[in-house]
């Protein structure tokens, strides 16, 4: 590990990873690889996670191809130094804003999108002209292989390397010293990596988890809030950091929210070949132990030799209950009830800050007083999942929910020091600042800076 740090710092200091055509080479050959090979990683997500090719590609191999499209076409713009002119104690000069790379970069994956995980970050850390150590899940063996061959066959090891492993390798590449680690994982080993990161002050961004609430009112349209939840549920078998964790419904309409999602997921999601499974005996356990038998209202029958878990509803759900004490990453939907909106608020205030938070209701001031009380990463008003749609927008968590975001030209930005600075004209030199001071030179600047 040593070592291949030390060549990526030995490249970097070269400069050769700076410029943009550079960059713009390194982003369309990893555009090829992953258009060349996505049938074989979508055949590792198969065998890893039982994603089917529709999954696959949507939400990872094709969400990459689409990312480094967009990022080929901005990159230019992305690169250009910002100059800021118009200010008073700065004349005859200008101001600027140089976006430069941070250097030699750590890449930690989870398991949950094994592929899109590390690639879109390594997209941002390539665009900004860094070199990457990337680390992906160890429990998504195929993937983590398919990762490896594509990067360690075709890019020198000095710019780019995959490190397999577990947690110990992990433990061992954090010991080392980077210029930015970015991790997507558990709020555990979050900490973790901070701490480690801590020693020599290098920047992470934390993509981290928790339990995102979505909250369904009395005006929601219940037909379109089922199919929408049950989709972004469902996805990957539940297992995405930004699933709705639990449904928090008015009390009135329950039953008839009850309908409609049972309904959809008759309709959709109760075809073994396309529904995903648990990545671990570990996890599996683990989600069973949270499905409190009394009180679920509906649970096609797990096999727990494949890790087969089907939509599973839990109802008449409490705080108190053991699905409520930790994050689910799993098909189960626990549904609670609410009276009022302030209850909610209250309620909701009292809990770590979510990564997302989704609210159906067709109310415009309970929008608003939701959104304007409640903080969370990111969210969707009468949608879930699909803020992730846009390259736009700035992704990540506040809070336990982790920091720091990416995306788009929000990746760029993460692996990227701002450099700002002046340049001026020495033609003309105004010695208003240096000594020796007079009470007129003190009038002049108090009438100046105000
Ligand atoms: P994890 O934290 O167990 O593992 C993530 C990575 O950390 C793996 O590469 C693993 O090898 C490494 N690791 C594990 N234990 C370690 C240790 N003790 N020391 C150093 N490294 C260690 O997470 P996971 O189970 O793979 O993923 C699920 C979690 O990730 C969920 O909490 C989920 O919400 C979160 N997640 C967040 C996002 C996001 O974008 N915010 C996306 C996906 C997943």
């Amino acid at each position: 590990m040593e070592k291949i740090l030390e060549s990526q710092r030995q490249f970097f200091a070269s400069d050769a990873t700076k410029s943009y055509a550079f960059r713009i080479a390194q982003l369309k050959k990893l555009k090829q690889l992953l258009i060349q090979h996505q049938q074989a990683i979508m055949d590792a997500l198969y065998a890893d996670l039982h994603k089917g090719p529709f999954e696959a590609y949507t939400t990872e191999v094709g969400f990459n191809i689409r990312s480094i499209g967009h990022t080929l076409t901005q990159l230019k713009k992305w690169m250009q130094p910002k100059r800021y002119k118009g200010e008073i104690f700065l004349p005859f000069a200008n101001a600027y804003v140089q976006p430069e790379p941070k250097g030699n970069v750590l890449l930690i994956g989870p398991f949950n999108y094994p592929f899109q995980l590390v690639i879109e970050p390594l997209i941002g850390a390539i665009a900004a002209g860094n070199t990457a150590i990337i680390k992906p899940s160890e429990f998504t063996p195929k993937t983590e292989a398919i990762i490896e061959k594509l990067i360690n066959e075709n890019f020198d090891a000095s710019y780019l390397y995959v490190i397999k492993g577990d947690a110990k390798v992990t433990s061992e590449l954090l010991k080392l010293r980077f210029d930015h680690i970015f991790f997507t994982g558990s709020t555990k080993v979050g900490q973790i990596v901070y701490e480690a990161a801590a020693k020599f002050l290098t920047p992470v961004t934390l993509e981290l988890g928790g339990k995102s609430p979505t909250i369904i009112d009395e005006t929601a349209n219940l037909k379109v809030a089922a199919e929408r939840i049950a989709f972004a549920k469902f996805t990957n078998a539940g297992q995405t950091c930004i699933a709705p964790d639990y449904v928090y419904v008015h009390a009135t309409i329950k039953d008839a929210f009850l309908k409609a999602f049972q309904d959809v997921i008759q309709k959709r999601y109760l075809n073994k070949q396309t529904f995903g499974r648990i990545v671990s005996d570990r996890h599996y356990q683990r989600l069973l132990g949270l499905i409190d038998a009394k009180k679920v209202v509906f649970q096609p029958k797990p096999i727990p030799e494949e890790r087969y878990m089907g939509p599973t509803i839990l109802s008449q759900v409490t705080w108190q209950d053991k699905v409520m004490q930790e994050e689910i990453f799993g098909p189960i939907l626990p549904i609670l009830t609410f009276n009022t909106i302030d209850e909610v608020i209250q309620t909701l205030k009292g809990k770590e800050k979510p990564l997302a938070l989704y609210l159906f209701s067709e109310n415009k001031q309970t929008q608003k007083r939701v959104w304007s009380s409640l903080s969370f990463g990111n969210g969707a008003i009468n949608d879930a999942l699909m803020q992730v749609a846009t390259s736009q927008l700035p992704f990540g968590g506040v809070g336990q929910s982790g920091f720091g975001s990416y995306h788009g030209v929000h990746s760029f930005q993460t692996f990227s020091h701002q450099k700002a600075y002046i340049k001026k004209s020495t033609k003309i030199d105004v010695p208003i600042a240096y000594p020796p001071y007079d009470e007129m030179k003190l009038k002049v600047i108090k009438k100046l800076m105000k």
